[in-house]
């Protein structure tokens, strides 16, 4: 098995990712967390926003709905650009994209139509009369239901430009080649910022920068390996119908150097295309300002956690995850499970320390067997409440990447915890 096989069955088999409607035979590009996907994912999600949102006094977040009035996607170009150009093959009739030249050449056939603008909005129908239904979209990204709430936002609160908008959520995209297990599907999430500066060269590039750098700082505060990590700087033909400059991290994914998230220079394309089509003052200071987004996938930044972080050997599977990240911190285990002394201690642990963080309790098979199965799932921290504790109140704690056990005081556990995960 290779790697990406290896991490699509791990997924599988301890409850990170499932199938979408698996037992209907699936449906393509859909993905359903299970017990440790969405334990992990939400972790990820609320490190980004403490970190942008609580711990910033610049950036402020909101939380828009994904069905929107039609007329916000024509005014941001999605109705009209929003496409991927596609090519059928004339002897199977399977649909690719033409700008990803890898798949185009391992297709078995080469006998291929003309490219096609191929929109990707996904339709849904609105309305309760049958047959007067309204059409809308499902958002596309998660971008414009912050722009079209720029004035609210100003007027609702106290910041002042340069400051972001934060926004996590699902986005939905008609794609071509659903694929790569999660990497690119049909329906996703995503986690970006719009910052918005004065409309100045100098500003932008200055900020542009900094959100390159930060953005970057942050993966590899994650613990992703830095050799892993690039920019790439979109060519002019291949930047967005609305940006003035892209940046890409890229992540080395078992099956070549990927997109992971992408930083935009937008300009002023959202606010004044808002501003035209809806006829409201979108100015601020009398100018439209500009936007620089950062946005990144959740769903990938999940998968590629997975892939940097995955280990093994001979005896064990470990993924290596950041602690702040891994769906549980702590594993509490009873050395034996038939004597009560011992299982009553590790049970008045276990719920202690589950108050304050996220902790599991495993008391089936024998130490090894929960030692392997905590590390196949990335817990960092596995505790043993044994003979020892009931004289002493003392327990063992297991480190999950170098395997090495240590004696501490049950009273000083939570200081111990607090000084790993700083
Ligand atoms: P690609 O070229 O890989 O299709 P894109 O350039 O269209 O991606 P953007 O529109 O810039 O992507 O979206 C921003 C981020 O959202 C991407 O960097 C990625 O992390 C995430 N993303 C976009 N499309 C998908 C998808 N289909 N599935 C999962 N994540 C996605």
């Amino acid at each position: 098995m290779d790697l990406m096989e290896k991490v699509v069955s791990l997924a599988k088999r301890r409850g990170f990712v499932f199938p979408g409607s698996e037992i209907y035979g699936g449906l393509a590009g859909t993905w359903d967390y299970g017990p440790m996907g969405s334990l992990m994912k939400k972790n990820l999600k609320d490190l980004w926003w403490r970190e942008m949102v609580e711990l910033r006094d610049d950036i402020v977040g909101v939380d828009a709905a994904i069905m929107m009035n039609p007329k916000a996607w024509e005014a941001s170009g999605h109705v009209e650009a929003f496409t991927d150009p596609l090519v059928e093959c004339k002897e199977c009739h399977q649909r690719f994209r033409s700008d990803k030249p890898e798949e185009i050449k391992a297709h078995e056939h080469q006998n291929w139509t003309e490219p096609q603008k191929f929109n990707l909005l996904v339709k849904a129908y609105l309305g309760v009369i049958e047959g007067k239904q309204s059409e809308i979209f499902l958002r596309g990204e998660i971008t414009n239901g912050v722009h079209v709430n720029f004035k609210n936002v100003v007027d609702s609160t106290r910041i002042q430009i340069p400051f972001g908008i934060a926004q996590i959520g699902k986005a939905f995209r008609n794609e071509i080649t659903p694929g790569n297990f999660t990497f690119r599907s049909r329906e996703f999430e995503q986690m970006e910022v719009q910052f918005y500066i004065k409309p100045e060269e100098e500003e932008g590039k200055k900020w542009f920068e900094y959100w390159k750098q930060n953005r970057m700082d942050w993966y590899l505060s994650l613990g992703i390996k830095k050799d892993n990590l690039r920019f790439r700087e979109h060519t002019d033909d291949e930047r967005a119908h609305y940006a003035r400059a892209a940046t890409d991290i890229e992540y080395k994914a078992p099956w070549g150097w990927q997109e992971f998230m992408g930083i935009h220079h937008r300009g002023d394309w959202d606010l004044k295309r808002h501003q035209e089509y809806s006829g409201q003052n979108m100015t601020y200071d009398g100018y439209i300002p500009w936007d620089i987004e950062t946005s990144a996938g959740v769903d990938r930044s999940l998968l590629f956690l997975l892939v940097d972080s995955y280990y093994e050997d001979d005896k064990r599977v470990v993924l290596k995850l950041n602690p702040r990240i891994a769906p549980y911190k702590i594993a509490v285990f009873p050395l034996v499970a038939n004597k009560e002394e011992i299982t009553k201690k590790a049970r008045e642990l276990y719920l202690r320390l589950k108050l304050r963080l996220n902790t599991v309790w495993d008391d089936r098979g024998n130490i090894g067997k929960r030692y392997y199965a905590q590390d196949e799932i990335g817990t960092p921290w596995c505790i043993t409440v044994d003979y020892q504790t009931l004289e002493d109140n003392t327990v063992t704690v297991r480190d999950r990447d170098t395997a090495q056990q240590e004696r501490v005081a049950i009273s000083s556990l939570d200081s111990y915890f607090q000084e790993k995960l700083k």
